[in-house]
C-alpha cells in the first residue's frame, strides 16, 4: 500500500483556511496519495516548529511541503537563507515564502526550496480565470506586506505602463520599490512608491484620468473598514481586486460597484495559487476550474 506524502498549511490563525479543502480536491482530481492538514503554530516558533515537521527519515516522516501564510511568510523566507535551501526568483525577490517542499539529495541530506506562489496565482486567477490584459495598463497597488510584496514582481511581468505603490507606512512601499526597481526599468514599468493617502494619490489619480486597475491588498477590510481613497481612483469600467473574499472582501467591491468598476475578490487567487504550491510538490497541475466553481458556491451559502 502507498503511504500517503503529507503536506499542510502552517500558520496563525488557520483553522479557517481553505486549504485543506483545496487540497483535498486536487488529490482527488489528479490521483496523487497526499494527505493534507492544517497546524497553528505559536507566534514565536516558526523555525523550531519547521525543524520538528520537516521530513526526517524514511522510517518517521514528517512533512513533505507545506504551505505559510499569515504571519509567517517573511520567517519562512528567512528560514530558507539560513538553512542554505533554494528559492525560487519570485521568492527570493518577494522575501516572502508561501510553499516550501522537502526533501534528500543524492547523499541523503535533507534539502528544502522555497517558493512564493501567490502572485503566480493572482495573475493567472486575472488573465485566464477574468480574462483580463493587464499590458499597458495604470495599476493602484495598496498595500506593502506579504502579499503585495508576492504579487509585485508577477504583476510587473504583464508589463503594465504604471504600478503606484500605496502603503500606510510609506517606509515598506519604498522597501519594496528598492528590490524591484531593477526589474521595473527592464520591463518598462514605472513603479512609484507613496504614502497612501488621498492627498498624495489626488495628483496621481489627475495623471492617469483613474486607474484601470485597484487592486487592495491591505488586510484594512479584515476590521470591516473601507480605506479612504480619492474620487474616481478606479476609471468607470476598470477593474477592483481585494485579495481577501466572502465578508471581508465586501467594502472594497461596494466601493468598486460604486465607482462603476468591475470587482474580484481572492477566491481564484486562493485557488490558483493552491495549484501552484500542488504543481511543485507533485509535478501534476490540476484543473482549478471546477474547483473553483465549487469553493465560490460554498463560500456564497456560508455568507
Ligand atoms: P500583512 O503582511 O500583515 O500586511 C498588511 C497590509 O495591510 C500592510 O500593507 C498594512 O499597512 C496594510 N493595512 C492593514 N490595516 C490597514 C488599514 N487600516 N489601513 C491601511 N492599510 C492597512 O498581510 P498580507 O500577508 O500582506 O495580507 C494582506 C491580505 O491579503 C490579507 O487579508 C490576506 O488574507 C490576503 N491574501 C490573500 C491571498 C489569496 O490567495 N487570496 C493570498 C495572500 C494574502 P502597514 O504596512 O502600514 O501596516
Amino acid at each position: 500500500m502507498i503511504t500517503p506524502h503529507r503536506y499542510a498549511v502552517l500558520g496563525n490563525p488557520v483553522e479557517h483556511s481553505r486549504s485543506p479543502w483545496i487540497h483535498a480536491r486536487f488529490a482527488a482530481q489528479t490521483g496523487q496519495a497526499l494527505e493534507y492538514g492544517r497546524q497553528v503554530v505559536p507566534l514565536d516558533g516558526f523555525a523550531a516548529h519547521l525543524g520538528t515537521v520537516r521530513q526526517h527519515t524514511p522510517d518517521a516522516p514528517g512533512l513533505h511541503g507545506c504551505n505559510v501564510t499569515v504571519p509567517f511568510k517573511g520567517e519562512a523566507w528567512d528560514w530558507v537563507v539560513q538553512q542554505g535551501g533554494h528559492l525560487s526568483t519570485r521568492a527570493a525577490l518577494a522575501e516572502a515564502v508561501n510553499t516550501l517542499k522537502f526533501g534528500r539529495d543524492e547523499q541523503g541530506q535533507p534539502t528544502v526550496e522555497g517558493d512564493n506562489t501567490d502572485g503566480a496565482g493572482l495573475v493567472r486567477d486575472l488573465t485566464v480565470n477574468a480574462g483580463w490584459a493587464l499590458g499597458g495598463k495604470h495599476i493602484l497597488l495598496l498595500g506593502a506586506g506579504g502579499a503585495a510584496a508576492g504579487v509585485l514582481g508577477p504583476l510587473m511581468q504583464l508589463r503594465p505602463a504604471t504600478i503606484v505603490l500605496a502603503n500606510r507606512t510609506v517606509g515598506r512601499s519604498q522597501t519594496l520599490y528598492e528590490r524591484h526597481r531593477g526589474m521595473c526599468a527592464r520591463h518598462g514599468t514605472r513603479l512609484v512608491p507613496v504614502r497612501l493617502a488621498v492627498a498624495t494619490l489626488m495628483s496621481l489619480v489627475t495623471d492617469h484620468g483613474g486607474f484601470d486597475v485597484v487592486v487592495n491588498a491591505t488586510s484594512a477590510s479584515l476590521a470591516g473598514a473601507m480605506l479612504d481613497l480619492p474620487p474616481r481612483s478606479l476609471k468607470p469600467g476598470g477593474l477592483g481586486v481585494d485579495l481577501m473574499y466572502g465578508p471581508a472582501a465586501r467594502p472594497f467591491l461596494q466601493w468598486v460597484h460604486a465607482h462603476g468598476g468591475q470587482g474580484r475578490d481572492g477566491l481564484g487567487m486562493l485557488v490558483e495559487q493552491a495549484a501552484e504550491s500542488f504543481a511543485l510538490w507533485r509535478g501534476v497541475r490540476p484543473d482549478t476550474a471546477p474547483v473553483l466553481a465549487e469553493l465560490r458556491a460554498l463560500v456564497d451559502a456560508a455568507a
